[in-house]
């Protein structure tokens, strides 16, 4: 994959400038490089020798939440994302990189480093050793603490019933090694369903790489998780992260051969748990009033439907449907912007006089919290399962 393959595509933007009015980060920083048009114009000027890929254009292309807001806006159809990442990709081959957002990206696909890690994060919230968050660096102590004093919720005891469908769970990062209250959730609602569990040792699903345009990196990690999943007797394989479930779903796109065949027997299987929940007919005993609802970014249309039908007993407040400003890494690296798009959010939950907030990925969660934060709001944000649990 190299930026010349998209030279047709970037060539088809009008200048329109539909993009604009969908960027959350145009929306923050009022600034043309920040959104797909400005992007484009860039590129396009590399593309005819005009100019030179550097530093500078790197910053520009990692101010993107990889939202894809302006892609599903754009009259012409062209694939920002895709041509963002790929322009990353290329620099990176020319060695300009950013660690910031490559080191990290790297470490969590390091299976091995992450289990270490896990252990440490275990030490912290265990023996509550909260004065060593400032080991993180982390830019907002408030997030940080959110995460360690979280209460893991232990898992229900088994009771046997009789399972008919095998579904094999990838729990992602944050729930594999920070956050294990998810996966305890989703284990005690479906037992008593005829949903059974299967585990795996998956690896990360690859996305802090892809959106890092480290493609070598990302195929690999992509290689891996299939042959892991291929190695299980499944009938479906639930995901209980919006953006992660997404990742795998691109994993035919960026691989060749077998490989790719192999990822493409595997796409119809990849659903998101509360698709599951829907197959299996689950009513959950759940009446909630004024709750909002926040669509992760790469939530697709099934997702979304699954979700409304589970929470159909429940009293849903209007919020408007934009980023909530984490994107993984992008809350870190660029964090005033961050903060900026999560407010904005924040403001319009508030204004929603909702009791609580729900999402399904936990990078939301944190988005959602910052701009909860930084507006002073005590409105509570959880994970979908967990509310159902
Ligand atoms: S919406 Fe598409 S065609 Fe219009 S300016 Fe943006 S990228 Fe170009
Ligand atoms: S993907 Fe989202 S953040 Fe990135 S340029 Fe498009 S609309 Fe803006």
């Amino acid at each position: 994959m190299k930026l010349n393959d998209y030279k047709e595509e970037i060539y088809k933007c009008s200048g329109c400038g539909q993009c604009q009015g969908v960027c959350p980060v145009y929306e923050a920083l009022k600034k043309e490089c920040a959104v797909s048009r400005g992007k484009f114009k860039l590129l396009n000027a590399i593309l005819n020798n005009d100019a030179k890929y550097s530093k500078k254009v790197l910053e520009y292309m990692d101010l993107c939440l990889h939202c894809n807001k302006c892609s599903l806006f754009c009259p012409s159809g062209i694939n920002a994302q895709k041509i963002i990442e790929t322009a990353q990709f290329d620099m990176l081959k020319n060695g300009i990189k950013n660690q910031k957002k490559l080191f990290p990206a790297r470490i969590l696909a390091n299976k091995k480093l992450m289990k270490f890690a896990k252990i440490f994060i275990d030490i912290i919230r265990n023996f509550k050793i909260l004065e060593m968050i400032n080991l993180f660096n982390c830019p907002n102590n408030k997030l940080s603490r959110y995460f360690l004093k979280i209460k893991v919720k232990p898992q229900a005891e088994k009771k046997p019933s009789a399972k008919t469908i095998k579904a094999l769970y990838f729990k992602g990062c944050i729930n594999n090694y920070v956050n294990p209250s998810n996966q305890n959730a989703i284990k005690n609602i479906l037992q008593n369903t005829p949903a059974e569990i299967i585990e795996a040792d998956f690896n990360c699903c690859g996305l802090p790489l892809k959106s890092a345009g480290d493609f070598e990196c990302f195929k690999e990690i992509a290689r891996e998780n299939i042959k892991t999943a291929l190695e299980k007797d499944f009938d479906y394989l639930i995901f209980d992260c919006a953006s992660c479930k997404s990742t795998f779903l691109s994993y035919a796109e960026y691989i060749d051969g077998k490989e790719k065949e192999k990822a493409e027997e595997l796409t119809p299987k990849i659903i998101s748990i509360y698709e599951l929940l829907d197959i299996i007919n689950y009513k959950p005993a759940l009446k909630c009033d004024k709750i909002a609802v926040h669509y992760p970014c790469h939530a697709d249309i099934k997702e979304k439907s699954a979700i409304k039908k589970l929470l159909s007993d429940c009293n849903i407040v209007e919020t408007e449907d934009t980023c909530c400003g984490a994107a993984g890494s992008f809350l870190f690296d660029n964090n005033k912007i961050s903060k900026e798009i999560s407010s904005k959010k924040a403001e319009s939950i508030i204004r929603s006089d909702a009791n609580c907030v729900v999402t399904t990925c936990p990078s939301c969660i944190l988005g959602l919290k910052q701009g909860l934060i930084k507006q002073k709001s005590d409105i509570e944000v959880c994970q979908l399962i967990e509310l159902l649990n």
